[in-house]
């Protein structure tokens, strides 16, 4: 039996740490749906036009090591918006969804696009400076110097053209449970969404 589970909010909010909990908790698949898109956004850095780069797409293409900075995520919000990308990632991760025994899709369209029958649909956010307080840590360990602001900005700058676009923007599904993360720690915030998922899945 398929059961799947979107995943959607802004940068930074959290997504990713709760999608593979959740994944973990309930023994489900995980995909990260952004890593399409920086992987799309890379291969635009390295000269690739983005519709034929997204066509020619391969599992290798995940595995980039630079797929994680912040010029990637950058490349891939612009790649997200030319509408011939998103429908040449849409099969893939429809597929991913409906798989047996159960899937977890995170990203910032697939409560509202790729999956509107998942059963449970989350839509997690927080604050922007909490957000990008999150993103400057993560980038400083990692040995980045970059200032707060510097990546409050381009937070900032990337949810405003995902959430502008013409096609598949940023927003909740109607029907999605919002989960504000802004004062919640990461155990909090992925039992909450355990309870959440856990309530359908019992139904489904
Ligand atoms: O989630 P992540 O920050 O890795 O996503 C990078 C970018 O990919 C987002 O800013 C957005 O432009 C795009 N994206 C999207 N649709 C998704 C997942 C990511 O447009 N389902």
């Amino acid at each position: 039996m398929s059961f799947t589970v979107a995943i959607d909010g802004p940068a930074a909010a959290g997504k990713g740490t709760i999608s593979k909990a959740v994944a973990a908790h309930f023994g489900f698949a995980h995909l990260d749906t952004g890593l399409l898109y920086r992987a799309v956004g890379q291969r635009m850095l390295m000269g690739e036009e983005p519709i034929a780069a997204a066509c020619a797409l391969v599992a290798g293409d995940l595995e980039h090591p630079d797929l994680r900075t912040a010029e990637a995520a950058q490349a891939a919000s612009k790649v997200a918006v030319i509408p011939e990308v998103r429908s040449a990632l849409l099969d893939f991760q429809r597929a991913f969804a409906r798989r047996l025994g159960g899937a977890v899709l995170d990203g910032r369209d697939i409560g509202t696009v790729i999956c509107p029958e998942a059963e449970v649909k989350l839509y997690v956010t927080a604050s922007d400076r909490a957000r990008a307080g999150r993103r400057h840590k993560e980038l400083v360990e990692r040995g980045r110097h970059i200032s707060f602001e510097t990546v409050l900005a381009e937070l900032q700058e990337r949810d405003a053209r995902d959430q502008a676009r013409a096609t598949a923007p940023l927003k909740p599904a109607d029907d999605a449970v919002l989960l504000d993360t802004s004062d919640l720690s990461i155990d909090q915030a992925v039992e909450r969404a355990v309870a959440v998922i856990g309530v359908r899945a019992t139904r489904a």
